[in-house]
């Protein structure tokens, strides 16, 4: 089983970079591919460029000694000039590698608007879930009760379908990261410290 790890990694922190250490460590999936996204459809633009963000993810990739040799990154959807669908990835990865099963690993937070995803059926059809529980993802929510029901999804089909995969998740979130940077306060703890010195190098964030 092959990872998908989607995101638009503004910045790549220490919670991306934990679930996919427990991931292939526990050898739920075998291989991961890191994938920051090019435009995102369903959210505000990144604040930092593509080219940044895909080179902060090799950097942070990098700083992961046990579990390096099973994580790539791919420029696979920044390298799109137009708007990025998780379908149009996932079809050219089953393309480029016949016969292997993916997972795309998603937080619960990104999960609950899975339906909102272009052709998010097909989507499901193709590939398999795995969803991280991400704590105080949002007031009220970070629950399963909470997922929206007016969705077609059984989201408890899907919880169950990883039920003892229980990674304990960061409370860590780039929003979070960014508002600090932006204070010029530390985030040491929250992001490897080859993706920092980057970030202070190109002064991202407005850490300048
Ligand atoms: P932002 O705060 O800008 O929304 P983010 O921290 O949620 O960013 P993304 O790049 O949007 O990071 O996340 C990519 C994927 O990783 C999403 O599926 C998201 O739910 C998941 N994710 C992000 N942070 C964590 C975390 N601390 N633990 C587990 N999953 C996470």
């Amino acid at each position: 089983m092959i990872g998908i790890y989607g995101g638009t990694f503004d910045p790549i922190h220490n919670g991306h970079l934990h679930v996919i250490k427990q991931l292939l460590q526990s050898h739920r999936v075998d291989r991961i591919i890191v994938i920051p996204a090019g435009e995102p459809q369903l959210r505000e633009k990144p604040i930092a460029s593509s080219s940044d963000r895909l080179e902060m993810c090799k950097i942070a990739v990098d700083s992961l000694t046990a579990v390096r040799d099973r994580v790539e990154v791919s420029s696979i959807e920044v390298e799109r000039d137009r708007p990025s669908y998780a379908i149009e990835t996932v079809e050219a990865l089953l393309k480029s590698h016949p016969g292997k099963e993916f997972a795309w690993i998603i937080g619960s937070d990104a999960f609950r608007r899975i339906d909102q995803w272009h052709e998010s059926e097909r989507l499901r059809e193709l590939i398999s879930f795995i969803v991280i529980e991400r704590p105080e993802s949002g007031a009220g929510e970070g629950s399963e009760n909470d997922f929206n029901n007016d969705s077609d999804i059984d989201f408890d089909d899907v919880f169950n379908d990883v039920d003892g995969e229980e990674i304990d998740a960061l409370q860590i979130s780039a929003t979070e990261i960014r508002k600090l940077l932006h204070s010029r306060q530390s985030v040491s703890d929250m992001v490897p410290p080859p993706v920092l010195s980057y970030i202070e190098s190109k002064g991202l964030y407005g850490s300048a």
